[in-house]
């Protein structure tokens, strides 16, 4: 108990105190399912908001409540997928962008915020291969928002007519390409959007599940001859489900060929960029017109981090550009981020990313890419010698994999799960592929993770199907 003549606690220092990942926890506190949604209740009913209370200790019981209630992805036995453990100065960052809380809807309100945000995105720019002067970067509310922008900007690219006169200014239906694995948050994009969700045609995939593109050529050409009006193609690096990477070079062929914008959505696999050993894997995308990535997924910055690449910065401009009584009108070179992106308020995102990258250096960001890979593929080899069976396999550190048992039907996919997690041990879960195939399956993203947790996750699977 705390002495009252310590005086009243710092809440912030209290957050710092707690902050620190308890490694020695279960990745998911064990309680049973139903008692976890009763203790939070019956914690919550002691804030009525009536009465002020202490925010010390207000901090400390949020800190608690997360401790018993949320699943810890930075413990080295999460295998979820990509959500990784966070580097301290991420954390420490995160706090400055809240602490200070710079406005970077206009730059000279935060004119510090904003160079570092720069200075962090043109590293990426440059790992594209663009060019930081022409090319256009910002954070997003991560990789679904990025997408989504990538998508206005690509149909205001292909028909500028869209950006006064809307859909209507068009003769038929606009339609986005992607494959049958592409992240389901593109559905989401297509209605904003007000396209409707048919206007985003899924591709078939091949076996790897990667994107058939005789498939692609063959459906835009049947589109366009029944008066539809094909404007992008979204290439996946690293589909969610089984990190399947798209033939990026022979998308961006056939979308420069056939007149349609290329988004590559690399929300996950984009971390590949700052490997040069593995960088090849995504080759072609150096050809798209945008590019997402999220710094959340691989490179241990805290939720959320999106970024959007767009290789002609004008577009941007074009796109969300708006002029506001109480808003100075502006030059278009220079123009400020809530005329060049969705948001208008906006949270310094990149303050931990760049935290991060000063920390680990450009060694340290290859080391945690290739580490992952590597586990990625140890945990295949002790998997398949451990009886289970790979499906559908991806070079990259997300494996997704069934069991003889699971085929027998006593047992299903989320029940190993449960189990799985019952252990306190590991994480992992579930997914259904394009294919209807239910797998398991277990990435790597944490930076703790190491081979002796690659074992025991296969340890702690071999006792799930068993018992
Ligand atoms: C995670 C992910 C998304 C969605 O990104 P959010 O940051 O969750 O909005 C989109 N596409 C891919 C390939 C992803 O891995």
């Amino acid at each position: 108990m705390r002495k009252r003549s310590e005086g009243p606690r710092d809440p912030l220092r209290v957050a710092a105190d707690h902050a620190r990942e308890r490694l020695d926890a279960d990745v998911e506190a064990q309680i049973a399912p139903g008692t976890r949604e009763r203790i939070h209740e019956a914690w919550l009913e002691r804030y009525d908001f009536e009465a002020p209370r202490d925010a010390a200790d207000v901090i400390d019981g949020v800190a608690r409540a997360l401790q018993r209630g949320v699943v810890h992805v930075g413990h080295p036995g999460y295998f979820g997928p990509y959500h990784p453990s966070v580097h301290p100065a991420g954390v420490a960052a995160s706090t400055l962008a809240a602490a200070f809380n710079p406005q970077l809807a206009v730059r000279s309100h935060a004119r510090a915020a904003a160079a570092i945000e720069d200075h962090t995105l043109a590293f990426f720019l440059r790992a594209l291969g663009w060019d930081p002067t022409s090319a256009g970067a910002h954070f997003t509310n991560g990789g679904s928002e990025a997408n989504t922008e990538a998508l206005l900007v690509a149909l205001g690219a292909r028909f500028p007519e869209t950006r006064e006169g809307g859909l209507t200014a068009l003769d038929g239906p606009p339609l986005v390409y992607a494959s049958a694995e592409a992240h389901r948050g593109l559905e989401k994009s297509v209605r904003v959007l007000g396209l409707g969700s048919r206007a985003l045609r899924r591709v078939p995939v091949d076996a790897h599940l990667r994107m058939d593109v005789t498939a692609l050529a063959t459906m835009v050409a049947e589109d366009r001859a029944r008066g539809a009006q094909p404007f992008a193609v979204v290439g996946t690096a690293g589909t969610t489900s089984s990190g399947a990477i798209d033939p990026l070079d022979e998308v961006a062929t056939f979308a420069s060929r056939t007149g349609l914008r290329f988004h590559v959505d690399a929300a996950w696999a984009g971390a590949l960029l700052v490997s040069p050993s593995h960088r090849s894997w995504l080759v072609g995308i150096e050809r798209a017109d945008s590019v997402t990535f999220d710094a959340h997924k691989w490179l241990q910055a805290p939720l959320v981090a999106g970024m959007l690449f767009v290789r002609e910065r004008a577009l941007l401009h074009q796109t969300f550009g708006v002029e506001g009584p109480y808003m100075p009108r502006r030059r278009a070179v220079d123009p400020d981020l809530f005329e060049t992106s969705l948001s208008w308020s906006r949270r310094a995102l990149g303050l931990p990313l760049f935290a991060i990258m000063a920390s680990v250096g450009r060694a340290g960001l290859t080391e945690l890419v290739e580490r992952a890979i590597a586990l990625g593929d140890e945990l295949r080899a002790a998997l398949t010698a451990a009886g289970f069976t790979i499906l559908r396999p991806s070079p990259l550190p997300v494996v997704c994999f069934t069991h003889a048992a699971l085929k027998a039907g006593s047992l299903d996919v989320h029940e190993v799960a449960r189990r799985v997690a019952r252990s306190g041990a590991s994480w992992l879960s579930p997914t259904t592929l394009s294919t209807g195939e239910e797998v398991l399956r277990a990435s790597v993203s944490g930076h703790r993770t190491r081979s002796s947790d690659v074992a025991r996750l296969v340890e702690v699977l071999v006792r799930a199907v068993r018992d």
